[in-house]
C-alpha cells in the first residue's frame, strides 16, 4: 500500500507527507489537543499494523463501526454507511488491514469519505488512493490538511446534498468546519452522526458542546445558541457520536434540548 512508510502521529493518527519538514504534529499543537508531556512521537503505517487490527461491529443494517484494536492515538472510531448508491466512511481510523479492505468491498467499496472536523483526518490519502473515492471536507477546515492529496472536495457553506437523501450540514463550533451528516432513513425520524460536534456524557443524560473537550475550553454563548438553533432545524432521533459508547436511539432530541437549556 503507498504510504506504509510515512510517518503518523501518535497521538492524534494523522499521516504526513514524505516532505514534511517540522517536527510537532499541527494537529497536536493546537490548543483544542494537546502534545504529551515527554513530547512528540512518530509512527508508520508499516508499523502500526505489525501489533494493531480493525475491529468490525455491526450497529445496524445500514452502520458498521470501524475501531483500531488495540486502541491507538484518539481512540476515535469511523463509521461505515451502507447505502444504495454508494457508501460513505464517515470520519477515518489510522489503520486500513487487508481484512478490512476485503469487507468494504464486499459491501460494494466506498464512493467517498466525509468527514465531520480535524481530528479524524488519519491517512486519509491512503484511504482514497485504496478506494478511488472523493474525500469531503469543509472549506472552513482547509488549513489542517496535511496529506489529503488530489482525492478532496471543500465544500462551501451551510449544507451539501449527496445522494440517497444524505445531507452534510456544517455546524461549527469545535472546528470552524465542524459538520455533522444526516441519514434521514437510518431511523424512524433521521439519523445524525456527529464526531465530536457535540460530546455525550458518559450519564448519556448531557451533550456538552466545546471548543476543545480534552482541555476544557468552553465557547461562547452566543456560538452555543447559534449552534442549538442548527439542530433545531433538523429532524432526528438518533445520535452517533465520537466513541463507541455515543450512542443515542429514540431520545436524541429530548437530551440536546435539555442539554442547550442548561446553558443561560
Ligand atoms: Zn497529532
Ligand atoms: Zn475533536
Amino acid at each position: 500500500m503507498n504510504g506504509n512508510h510515512l510517518k503518523i502521529c501518535t497521538e492524534c493518527g494523522t499521516q504526513y507527507p514524505n516532505d514534511y519538514n517540522n517536527d510537532l504534529c499541527i494537529i497536536c499543537k493546537d490548543e483544542r489537543q494537546a502534545m504529551p508531556q515527554s513530547g512528540q512521537t512518530w509512527t508508520t503505517h508499516e508499523k502500526l499494523l505489525e501489533k494493531h487490527s480493525v475491529k468490525i461491529k455491526k450497529i445496524n443494517e445500514h452502520l458498521y463501526e470501524l475501531l483500531v484494536n488495540p486502541g491507538f492515538s484518539i481512540g476515535q472510531r469511523a463509521l461505515l454507511i451502507l447505502s444504495e448508491s454508494g457508501n460513505i466512511l464517515w470520519d477515518c481510523i489510522p489503520l486500513l488491514d487487508e481484512g478490512l479492505v476485503e469487507f468494504i468491498n464486499t459491501k460494494g467499496g466506498l464512493k467517498a469519505i466525509a468527514f465531520s472536523h480535524p481530528h479524524y483526518y488519519s491517512n486519509m490519502k491512503m484511504w482514497a488512493e485504496t478506494f478511488n473515492c472523493t474525500i469531503y471536507i469543509h472549506e472552513n477546515d482547509r488549513q489542517w490538511v496535511a496529506n489529503g492529496g488530489d482525492f478532496i472536495e471543500y465544500w462551501p457553506g451551510n449544507q451539501l446534498e449527496l445522494w440517497d437523501q444524505l445531507k452534510l450540514h456544517n455546524i461549527g463550533g469545535h472546528f470552524e468546519g465542524s459538520s455533522i451528516i444526516e441519514i434521514p432513513w437510518m431511523s424512524e425520524n433521521g439519523t445524525l452522526l456527529i464526531g465530536d460536534t457535540m460530546y455525550l456524557s458518559p450519564s448519556m443524560k448531557h451533550f456538552a458542546t466545546m471548543r476543545s473537550y480534552p482541555n476544557r475550553i468552553p465557547l461562547p454563548l452566543h456560538e452555543i445558541r447559534r449552534i442549538e438553533k442548527r439542530f433545531e432545524e433538523i429532524q432526528y432521533d438518533t445520535i452517533y457520536g465520537f466513541y463507541p459508547y455515543q450512542n443515542v436511539n429514540n431520545n436524541a432530541k429530548e437530551i440536546v434540548r435539555s442539554s442547550f437549556a442548561a446553558y443561560q
